[in-house]
């Protein structure tokens, strides 16, 4: 006697990639540095609370003093 495998859970090497959702939080976020004053302004994308600019620190290396704002794009 054969199992049909077609009918089972397919576990291979091939596990589908988590798929990025339609609506996807795409924001604009102006960063202000408060030692410099230099403003930046990027496109980021909202991530389980936080938002992913990719931003690291100021032309200054203040990387905690800033004044952070979010815009829906
Ligand atoms: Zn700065």
């Amino acid at each position: 006697m054969r199992l049909n495998c077609s009918a089972s859970v397919y576990t291979g090497p091939y596990i589908a990639i988590q798929e990025v959702p339609m609506e996807e939080a795409r924001v604009k976020v102006t960063i202000r540095c408060n030692l410099c004053g230099e403003k930046f302004v990027l496109r980021g994308r909202r991530d389980k609370g936080s938002i992913d600019t990719g931003f690291k620190q100021c032309i200054c290396n203040n990387s905690n003093d800033l004044d952070i704002e979010e815009h829906s794009v």
